[in-house]
């Protein structure tokens, strides 16, 4: 009898254990997060290019980050480390689309590792299907496209409510906006985050919106990367 009653004891501990994990690796939704190479270029450290050349014109791919509806997230859920031959055959567009743009200049694969063991060790896909699925969100937002539809372009300033409400015709769904401040004062567009289904399959409206990040005035730049300031020189 004693001897149940002590098994029964370690089951319901381990049992509670599993939940306890499995809770703090949850999550509901996910954050897809598009940054503008000319604004993190503008922000106070400034930016290297890639080894593997100057960026586009166009927003590059931050992450796809799981998220919970109360505004938490998981985080390095598990010790799986990035390996780049476990997506060789998506490298060429993760350097076009996914630049790193932080010094010292690099071909990214320091950035595809923190985002994937930050974020996609938390996401419930492997390696490929995290990579992939990222890649295909950035396509299909098509955000630059948007914008232009809707007469915006590099180099000029807009209305913050001009570019929401282009992204949600365009996209289908409303966008959060991060704005980031120059040198000079001006606020600009550096990040935009849509929010995709827990599933990984289709853009959703935002159960949330991120907090405590830096909101963006009435009047916007879109600046552009000849316009900004130029990178740090490598020594
Ligand atoms: P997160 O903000 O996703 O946790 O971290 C971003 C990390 O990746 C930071 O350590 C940052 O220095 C590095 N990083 C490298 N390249 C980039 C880039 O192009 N954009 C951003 N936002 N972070 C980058
Ligand atoms: P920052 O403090 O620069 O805004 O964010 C630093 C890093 O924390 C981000 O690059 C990202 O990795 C993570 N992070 C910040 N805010 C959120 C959020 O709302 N959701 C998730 N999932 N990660 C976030």
């Amino acid at each position: 009898m004693k001897l149940k009653s002590a098994s029964f004891l370690k089951l319901l501990v381990l049992q509670c254990l599993t939940v306890l994990t499995v809770a703090q690796d949850d999550f509901d939704f996910f954050y897809f997060v598009q940054q503008w190479p000319a604004s993190y270029c503008d922000t106070e450290s400034s930016c290297c290019y890639p080894t593997t050349g100057k960026p586009a014109e166009d927003f590059g791919i931050h992450g796809l980050w799981p998220n919970r509806d109360d505004g938490s997230w998981p985080s390095n859920c598990n010790e799986e480390t990035f390996d780049k031959s476990e997506v060789s055959d998506l490298i060429r567009r993760m350097q076009q689309v996914w630049p790193s743009l932080s010094c010292p200049s690099s071909d990214g694969v320091k950035f595809w590792s923190h985002e994937w063991e930050k974020h996609g060790t938390c996401s419930l896909l492997n390696q490929h299907q995290y990579f992939q699925i990222a890649l295909d969100l950035k396509e299909k937002s098509n955000l630059l496209q948007v914008l232009k539809d809707a007469g915006i372009s590099p180099g000029k300033f807009y209305s913050t409510e001009r570019i929401e409400e282009a992204i949600q015709n365009g996209v289908g769904y409303a966008p959060f906006i991060e704005c980031n401040v120059d040198e000079a004062g001006n606020h600009q567009l550096y990040q935009v985050y849509l929010c995709v289904d827990s599933s990984a399959s289709d853009f959703i409206e935002c159960p949330t919106f991120p907090n405590a990040r830096t909101k963006c005035g009435s009047r916007i730049e879109l600046p552009s990367l000849s316009s900004s300031r130029d990178q740090i020189d490598e020594i």
